[in-house]
């Protein structure tokens, strides 16, 4: 299928084929969707939400409920701010969210909609009821990616809602990062493992991966409640997991409540894991509790099992940015080469770190942010890989190029279950390391002849 993709690298200006991202209102509408009683509302055509919705409820498997302001030519000459009230009216009346959270798209932020403008013109003529809440983030999405877009709406949730009350009573807010609502929830489990009290903010578990009990409901029991959102302006830190999806909100609340903030890498691999729970050991002074280290011992045993069969393989990790570096710091230490390392997102920072984690572990890697599939694809071709890591867009480069595939990140369009388990903390780390070695001895026994075709490893 991409088998006319050349082996010969050019330099390309201004064209991107393949981007290996989406645009920034599909995270502004994943982040919305982890407040309780939510509605997300895309200001732009209808296009723009059809797409948005299609793409989160292909990877989550669940129907992804969002309005939009339905632009027509009119309001692209005459701003859409008639269309958001009439969108707010309807909203309130027959949906009954407790929060709006409005994002932007292209098309209202080349219009240049003043959203503050004319949410507070909403409110004073009384077309937000009284106790419901409307915020928004401008997600223009020709800049930056969907890992923008959840940081920007994530800090949208600051702004608007975060209050300083003097009563931290030892309050950790907890950004978790552009991840699975699984590992959400997991990332709550160490926290209360821990003894750490704390707010998470988004919390997409139990609204994208909420049980099925034969009755549908509009809002799930689950995410961040408007009165948590309060209290993060009177935590005492913000722990920020991930650079690029967390710091802008963790930074927005330092702004404006005076919260300091602490940047942790996602708690993905037995490093970036242990780096987690070493941080909630600084907050709390407690010990981690035996089950944790239990399960951080399982990790280990697994783990060194499985080395031999790692050890020396070649790997190419794409995705997002936060996902890709401390997956690329897991597989180093699990003795493989990161040849080809790659993120849709743009920022440097993301080369930087990516290079000093493979440090001497792969010989001149090729490191790239704001990249795309393409690129990847030659790389590959040019030096060929053991393994690739990546979402589903990825699949494309790997039946091209026979190599074996892991699907890790978002979206993943074409498998089912993902979203439930895992990858963060120990034993997404394990859940990982299946997957993983999976791949590369279902490839082991397929090319294996027959006198080579063992039964036991
Ligand atoms: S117009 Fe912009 S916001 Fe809408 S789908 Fe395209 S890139 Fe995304």
């Amino acid at each position: 299928m991409l088998n006319m993709t050349p082996k010969e690298i050019h330099k390309r200006k201004g064209l991107k084929i393949n981007p290996a991202k989406t645009c920034q209102p599909i995270g502004a509408m994943y982040a919305s969707l982890g407040i309780h009683n939510c509605l997300p509302h895309s200001h732009g055509s209808q296009g723009c939400c059809a797409y948005h919705r299609s793409h989160l409820t292909r990877h989550y498997k669940e129907p992804i409920m969002a309005a939009t302001s339905s632009f027509t030519e009119g309001a692209a000459v005459f701003g859409g701010g008639a269309n958001l009230r009439q969108a707010l009216k309807t909203m309130f009346s027959v949906y009954k969210p407790d929060v709006v959270a409005v994002h932007t798209t292209c098309l209202s932020e080349t219009i240049g909609d003043d959203l503050p403008t004319l949410i507070k013109k909403a409110a004073d003529d009384g077309i937000i009821p009284k106790g419901k809440t409307v915020i928004h983030a401008n997600t223009p999405s020709y800049v930056g990616s969907h890992v923008t877009g959840f940081a920007n709406m994530t800090a949208a949730m600051v702004k608007y809602l975060a209050e300083k009350n003097g009563h931290s009573g030892k309050l950790v807010s907890v950004i978790p990062g552009y991840v699975e609502p699984s590992d959400m929830r997991e990332i709550k489990r160490i926290l209360n493992l821990m003894g750490v009290r704390h707010v998470l903010f988004p919390d997409t578990s139990d609204v994208l991966d909420a049980g099925q009990k034969g009755k549908f409901t509009m809002y799930p029991r689950g995410g961040v409640k408007v009165e948590e959102l309060k209290s993060t302006g009177s935590s005492e830190l913000t722990l920020a997991l991930g650079k690029f999806a967390s710091e802008t909100g963790a930074q927005m609340l330092e702004q404006k409540c005076d919260v300091p903030f602490q940047v942790l890498d996602l708690p993905i691999g037995i490093s970036a894991t242990d780096r987690f729970i070493e941080a909630l050991i600084d907050i709390t002074g407690a010990s981690p509790p035996e089950t944790l280290i239990e399960e951080r011992g399982r990790a280990v045993d697994i783990m060194t099992d499985m080395l031999q069969y790692f050890h020396g393989k070649k790997v190419a990790i794409f995705g997002d940015p936060d996902q890709v570096l401390s997956l690329t710091e897991f597989a180093v230490n699990l003795g493989m080469k990161p040849v080809h390392v790659l993120t849709g997102t743009p920022g440097k920072l993301f080369e930087r770190k990516a290079k000093k984690i493979i440090g001497q572990a792969a010989e001149s890697p090729n490191v790239k942010s704001s990249g795309d599939l393409f690129l990847l694809h030659q790389w590959i071709k040019n030096e060929p890989v053991d393994l690739l890591i990546g979402n589903t867009y990825g699949k494309y480069i790997a039946r091209a190029e026979d190599i074996p595939f892991v699907r890790f990140g978002f979206p993943i369009l074409d498998r089912i279950g993902h979203s439930y388990f895992p990858t963060v903390g120990y034993r997404g780390a394990i859940r990982l390391l299946e997957k993983m070695l999976d791949a590369i001895m279902d490839r082991q026994d397929r090319d294996a002849p027959d006198f080579r075709f063992e039964l036991v490893m």
